[in-house]
C-alpha cells in the first residue's frame, strides 16, 4: 500500500516570525504534538518560500514533517542571479522540491523541457522531486487532457534514472486556486491513465509511485477524493494557510482506507 502524503504549498506568503506558531497549531490541531508516529503514517510536507526553508526546517523536521523549496535550478551553481541550488538547499537540510507548478510554467516560463532537466538533476542529488502537470480548462473542454499529461511527463521520463525519489502531482490548472475542485471521478480518471503511462515506462514500480491530486483540495472534498484507488495524497495550495485547515487534511488521510 502507498504512503498518503500530504503537501502544503504557501506560495508566496507568510514570513518568518509566523512560522513558530503555525507548527505549534498545526501539530496540536492534527495531533502530532502528541503522536510523533503520525508522521510514519502519512508523509506531511511543507512547500515554502526559500527565506522561510531555515526557519521551517528548524521548527518542523524534529516533529517529523519534511520542508520542501517550490523550485529548483538545474546547475549546482553559476551566473543564475536570483535562482537556488540543489546544493544550496541540502546545506540547509532539505532535500525536496516541488518542480514544474503551473505557476511556474505560466508567469516563469517554465516548460516540460525545463521542468525535465530539474527532475532529473533533482533525483542526482538525492532530493524528493514533486513533479506537477496538468491541463487548462480549454485543453480539457477540447478532449485534450490526456495528450497534454503525456506532453508533459514524457521528457520527465526521458530525462529520470527510474521512479525513486519521484512523487507525480496532478494538478489541473482550472482547479488551482479557484475553489472548482475537480470531481473524484475526474481527478481519479487522469490518476488511473497517468499510472497506466508510468507503468508502460517503468513497469511494476508505477505500483509504488505516489500520484498526489492538486486543486482546490479542502478539508470539505479530500475524504471523497481519498476513496480512489490511484490518489494517494493531495498538494494543497490556499488550504495549507491555515493549521486547522490542513491538519483535519492530515486527520482525513489518516482515516482513508
Ligand atoms: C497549488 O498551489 O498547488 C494548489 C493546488 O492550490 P489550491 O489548493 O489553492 O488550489
Amino acid at each position: 500500500m502507498r504512503k498518503k502524503m500530504i503537501a502544503g504549498n504557501w506560495k508566496m506568503n507568510k514570513v518568518v516570525s509566523d512560522v513558530p506558531e503555525f507548527f505549534r497549531a498545526f501539530s496540536s490541531a492534527c495531533g502530532l504534538a502528541k503522536d510523533r508516529s503520525i508522521s510514519a503514517k502519512v508523509d506531511i510536507l511543507f512547500a515554502v518560500p526559500s527565506v522561510l526553508l531555515d526557519a521551517c526546517r528548524t521548527t518542523a523536521s524534529g516533529m517529523g514533517i519534511h520542508v520542501a523549496a517550490q523550485n529548483i535550478h538545474q546547475e549546482t551553481s553559476g551566473a543564475f542571479t536570483g535562482e537556488v541550488s540543489l546544493p544550496m538547499l541540502s546545506d540547509i537540510g532539505v532535500n525536496a522540491t516541488l518542480i514544474g507548478h503551473s505557476e511556474r510554467r505560466q508567469f516563469f516560463g517554465e516548460t516540460n523541457q525545463s521542468v525535465a532537466l530539474k527532475t532529473a538533476s533533482a533525483q542526482k542529488a538525492g532530493f524528493l522531486a514533486i513533479v506537477c502537470f496538468g491541463e487548462t480548462l480549454e485543453q480539457r473542454n477540447a478532449g485534450q487532457t490526456e495528450a497534454v499529461i503525456k506532453d508533459q511527463l514524457d521528457p520527465v521520463f526521458d530525462a529520470i534514472s527510474g521512479l525513486n525519489n519521484i512523487v507525480l502531482a496532478y494538478e489541473p490548472v482550472w482547479a488551482i486556486g479557484t475553489g472548482v475542485s475537480a470531481t473524484s471521478a475526474q481527478a481519479q480518471s487522469a490518476h488511473e491513465y497517468i499510472r497506466n503511462l508510468t507503468r508502460s515506462r517503468f513497469g511494476g514500480s508505477a505500483d509504488s509511485l505516489r500520484i498526489l491530486y492538486g486543486g482546490s483540495a479542502n478539508p470539505k472534498n479530500i475524504a471523497e477524493l481519498f476513496t480512489k484507488a490511484d490518489i494517494d495524497g493531495a498538494l494543497i495550495g490556499g488550504a495549507s494557510l491555515k493549521p486547522d485547515e490542513i491538519s483535519s487534511m492530515v486527520v482525513k488521510a489518516l482515516e482513508a482506507k
